[in-house]
């Protein structure tokens, strides 16, 4: 009997299913069409991958994140699942192999793009048996989505060559016309929709408006240094922005990459690469990075602009924290965004769809009530309870009666003919005494200094929740003029009164909290032991860290620090393959760090030391310590760098030495191995590259 509980414990090594998975996995395995909207990180493979295990033949998965499909099918064989994916990057050797590996029922999921669909439905594909239709990122068929691909209008045919398959439609966006249009496009038959939760709890909400550029770099270096180790997106709007925002890192000390579309397509495989492996923490990047990134420690994300659409916003912020841990999310913009975006969509076909969607964005980033649930109910989501998480919640505004503020300021920009921006209308009202002010007459207005008792961020942001509120309104097509509305008469009238949430300056975070701390718990120190070991295993295999373990499973194994399988076996994520894998290995780390006194982290090298002196080999050292082998090599390279009489040169040839300081000097004296290793074609392992690193560092 087919249990798609026990699917779940044994492959994916979780013990429970989130909401709706199960339902869908029953409703698919039935034989029904689907369409299912889950935000990102909500856990939609599982609802396909544990169908395909329970069906008698091939599942197809369409998607267009063709440099994501590697990293999925890497991850299910890691769980001990059979998948391959089909796209343009393959030879026609490895496609002729993949051709036959699905007629001999070999697979259980084969991930394809559309492109690549269009000319296999009309050849080999057609004749498979298939069992199961999947329309991953399934927005992408409708134009009123916000990422729509021509090259989805095909895979329509798919009910025609396969019409017994049940289809799912998968997205993790899409508003109520979009879901229309994707079931009629797609062309689902008396399909269920299964509408997840956008909630996601584990990302505070932050927005910043209006700062002064020296205040904005200043603040972002802060926040970006108590996060050191940690990975982040820096997304800005144009490709030049990233390329400054990165360098202004990399000057101040933080290093960053940049990634946007115009770079060569293997320079940005390259940045998204390193990203993925944890090379390098930082990206500032167009919002093209992203789409094909299933990297789930991101900790943060910061928007440099305001974001296009709502839809867009969320689904990038979603890119961090997958792994349920606490991650930020900070949006900075100011009114010059606007006028940009409003201006990249004016000769567009769809501008009032676009320009709604501005409008709305801006809503939100200008909102002084909780913000997850404006986007929730964006989606169509109702909430009544506050989110506790984000910028509005947890330092809520106090409201005081501004009615005559309003009507200072309202006052100020009809006597001045609604032809001043916000900073002259606010010199206006602190009576500031300028040129251009005197220029343009504006000192012998009215209420020419009726403000002063308010600073100039004060005024900002009172002004901002006017035009929040619609009393006034900002002409973007006309160099951001303030403009009074329908409701400006009403309240300077005094016939409506007008609520202001009260300025206060955004307190800095607690430094305590975060990284200021010198000393690691003892928690953090095993973390910190079993992401180095899996580094190592993520290089070794060629594979980004999180499909060897998500954050999360590491994160829980240091804990709990599991003492015998039956243990382990109960951590998420712990499937197993991965058991098997990796299981003795883990419970050697996790013992070997209980035994050795963990105050001072020196005795472990200093152990090894010791037994290195008494002349036992690398591979007893080994079997004594309880460690694994690459373990106590790397002790002893460290051991070297310290200047203790360790012979390295046992290890690693003093010709393979040079060849390695050939290739670093060819790279410009990068040190990370990978690159080395490539230059190096490949045949030079890296326990031997490591080595002669630390060699060529002693030398130094
Ligand atoms: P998305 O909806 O973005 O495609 P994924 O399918 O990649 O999300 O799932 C996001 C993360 O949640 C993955 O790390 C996945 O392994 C994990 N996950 C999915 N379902 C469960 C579950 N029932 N219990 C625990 N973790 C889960
Ligand atoms: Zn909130």
């Amino acid at each position: 009997m087919f249990s798609p509980e026990k699917i779940l414990q044994e492959y994916f090594g979780y013990k429970s299913f989130r909401p709706l998975q199960r339902e869908i996995i029953e409703h698919t395995l039935s034989g029904q069409d689907s369409l299912v909207i889950m935000p990102t990180g909500g856990g939609k493979s599982i609802c396909f991958q544990i169908p395909s295990l329970g069906l008698p033949n091939l599942t197809l998965v369409v998607s267009p994140l063709i440099s994501l499909m590697k990293d999925q099918v890497d991850a299910l064989h890691a769980n001990g699942i059979k998948a391959a994916f089909y796209n343009s990057s393959l030879s026609e050797f490895e496609k002729s192999q993949l051709v036959e590996d699905c007629a001999t029922n070999k697979l259980k999921l084969l991930y394809i793009s559309p492109e690549s669909l269009i000319h296999a439905v009309k050849s080999w594909l057609r004749k498979l048996p298939v069992s199961l239709l999947v329309v991953d990122e399934a927005h992408c068929v409708s134009m009123w989505g916000h990422d729509f691909r021509p090259e989805y209008q095909q895979i329509h045919h798919l009910r025609e060559v396969f019409p017994d398959a049940p289809m799912m439609a998968v997205t993790a966006t899409a508003d109520k016309i979009t879901r229309r249009d994707i079931a009629e496009k797609l062309g689902l038959r008396n399909y269920e929709l299964f509408l997840a939760s956008f909630q996601r709890p584990n990302l505070k909400l932050t927005v910043r408006s209006q700062i002064a550029k020296n205040k904005k770099e200043k603040e972002i270096l802060d926040f970006v240094r108590e996060r050191q180790g940690e990975s982040g997106i820096y997304y800005c709007l144009s490709r030049k922005e990233t390329e400054e925002w990165s360098n202004f890192f990399n000057s101040n000390g933080v290093s960053s990459r940049f990634y946007h579309a115009g770079m060569a397509s293997s320079d940005r495989e390259q940045v998204q690469d390193g990203f993925i492996k944890d090379e390098y923490n930082v990206i500032c990047a167009t919002i093209a990075f992203g789409m094909g990134i299933d990297k789930s420690n991101v900790r943060w994300i910061i928007h440099n602009n305001l974001p296009k659409n709502i839809e867009g916003y969320y689904q990038e912020i979603g890119r961090a924290g997958r792994d349920g841990l606490p991650s930020d999310t900070v949006l900075y913009y100011n009114y010059r965004d606007v006028v940009l975006l409003n201006d990249f969509i004016k000769d567009s076909e769809f501008k009032e769809v676009y320009q709604e969607k501005i409008k709305r964005m801006l809503y939100y980033a200008e909102a002084s009530s909780c913000r997850r649930n404006i986007v929730l109910s964006y989606f169509g989501e109702t909430i009544t309870e506050n989110c506790g998480n984000c910028d509005n919640c947890l330092e809520p505004p106090s409201m005081f009666d501004g009615t005559l503020l309003a009507q200072k300021a309202l006052s100020a920009v009809s006597r001045s003919h609604e032809s001043v921006g916000i900073n002259l209308l606010i010199g206006i009202l602190r009576g500031a005494d300028t040129i251009e002010i005197h220029e343009k007459n504006l000192h012998k207005i009215k209420t020419y200094g009726a403000g002063k008792e308010h600073s100039f961020v004060e005024w900002q942001h009172f002004i901002n929740q006017l035009i929040n509120q619609g009393v006034l309104e900002i002409a973007y097509d006309q160099h951001l003029h303030l403009k009074l509305t329908d409701l400006s008469g009403e309240v300077l009238r005094g016939a409506q009164r007008i609520n202001l949430a009260a300025y206060q300056e955004k307190k800095q975070e607690k430094k305590t909290d975060r990284k200021q701390k010198t000393t690691l718990s003892s928690d953090e120190q095993l973390l910190a032991e079993l992401k180095n070991w899996r580094k190592q295993i993520a290089i070794e295999n060629k594979v980004p860290a999180y499909v060897i373990f998500h954050d999360s499973t590491l994160t829980e194994i240091a804990s709990r620090k599991p003492l015998n399988e039956k243990e382990l076996l109960e951590i998420q994520g712990m499937g197993q393959t991965k058991f098997e894998r990796f299981g003795s290995t883990l419970l050697e780390i996790v013992q070997a760090f209980q035994t050795v006194p963990k105050k001072d982290k020196r005795s472990t090298f200093e152990h090894t030391f010791e037994l290195y002196e008494q002349g036992l080999n690398v591979e007893q050292i080994a079997a004594t310590r309880q460690m694994s082998e690459n373990t106590i090599y790397a002790h002893l390279a460290r051991l070297y760098e310290e200047g203790k009489p360790v012979n390295l040169n046992k290890f690693v040839s003093e010709y393979d030495v040079n060849r390695v300081k050939e290739a670093r000097k060819k790279l410009n004296n990068n040190n990370q191995l990978k690159p080395i290793f490539e230059e190096l074609n490949g045949d030079l392992d890296y326990r031997k590259i490591g080595l002669a690193l630390s060699i060529l560092a002693g030398q130094a």
